[in-house]
């Protein structure tokens, strides 16, 4: 048997409590409802002043975009002497697809945030960092925003390829799942997640094998792993210039193809059959290599905001 005054209080404590958890269940439903609204897909973010128009394209435009150089003298990695090698630096492009259905960034290079600093600052696994000009700040120049991107894809997760990959999670990434699996697996690298983590939050297309980006066959990823699990190259066709296929890091130095030559850990790693479906691509497309990592390429090519079409 209970005593009234003990169901009076024990009435009492009840009340309170519910009183506590309606008051929480209140603040929890106001904090959380401006949060829901934010995160809808409604309106587009204002266009930051003082950056031109997105380009109007009928047709597939391709921009070249300088997104650092590695100062590096080991050519041996890639089973080269250092005499074979014209240029043991490697420069490291970014590259953006304009189409009328479309925007498209693949890879992102070495981090904005090593913009003037020093280049022992920066020095990963014998490789020298430099960077002169940010990737937001150039495609500013060429009239995009990130939020003008439709699609983030990189060629693979290496530092020098998602530097800036964060920046972009807002696009929807096109993800090879064998890549993917790599750079949010167990054997993930502590060190290099946090320069694409945001990517674990992006919309994504996850894939396996070759993907056409618009669906028109003038802008196809292309799977050729070896390098890395899910490494991808880009294929382009261009009206004016033609077919050019973006290596990725299928090669680095352009001897590497001249003379037949890979890192040692790549022979087995299925890089002897990706080099070979691409050369079978390249004749069939009557297409032409670019090889971003080339410092002679980089140096001749066309950079933004110039384009090619
Ligand atoms: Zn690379």
């Amino acid at each position: 048997m209970t005593s009234p005054a003990l169901s009076a209080r024990a009435a009492g404590i009840h009340g309170a409590l519910l009183n506590a958890l309606l008051l929480a269940l209140a603040l929890t439903c106001a904090t959380q409802r401006p949060a829901v609204a934010e995160e809808a897909p409604s309106r587009p973010a204002a266009r930051p002043a003082g950056v031109a128009p997105l380009p109007k394209v009928t047709a597939p435009r391709l921009y070249v975009i300088d997104c650092g150089t590695l100062v590096y003298n080991r050519p041996e990695d890639y089973s080269l002497t250092r005499e074979e090698v014209a240029d043991t630096n490697m420069s490291v492009p970014c590259f953006l697809v304009l189409h009328p259905k479309g925007v498209l960034l693949f890879d992102t290079g070495l981090s904005d945030r090593l913009v003037g600093r020093p280049l022992w600052e920066n020095v990963d696994g014998g490789y020298g960092q430099i960077k002169f000009t940010t990737l937001s700040g150039q495609l500013a120049d060429i009239g995009v925003t990130a939020a003008d991107i439709t699609y983030l894809a990189i060629s693979h997760s290496h530092f020098d390829h998602v530097g800036n990959a964060n920046d972009y999670a807002g696009s929807t990434w096109l993800a090879q799942k064998a890549e993917l699996d790599v750079m949010f697996g167990a054997k993930a690298d502590p060190a290099y997640l946090p320069l694409y983590s945001a990517l674990a939050h992006a919309r994504k297309q996850v894939f396996e094998g070759d993907h056409d980006v618009f669906g028109d066959g003038t802008v196809v990823l292309k799977f050729t792993p070896g390098h890395t699990p899910g490494h991808q190259a880009l294929y382009v066709k261009l009206a004016r210039t033609g077919g050019v296929v973006l290596a990725g890091d299928l090669y680095h130095y352009a001897e590497e193809r001249t003379l037949h030559r890979m890192p040692k850990e790549e022979q087995a790693a299925g890089t002897p059959a990706s080099r070979e479906l691409i050369d079978r691509f390249l004749t069939q497309k009557h297409a032409q290599l670019w090889i971003g990592h080339s410092t002679a390429f980089f140096k001749n090519a066309i950079k933004a905001p110039g384009w090619y079409d």
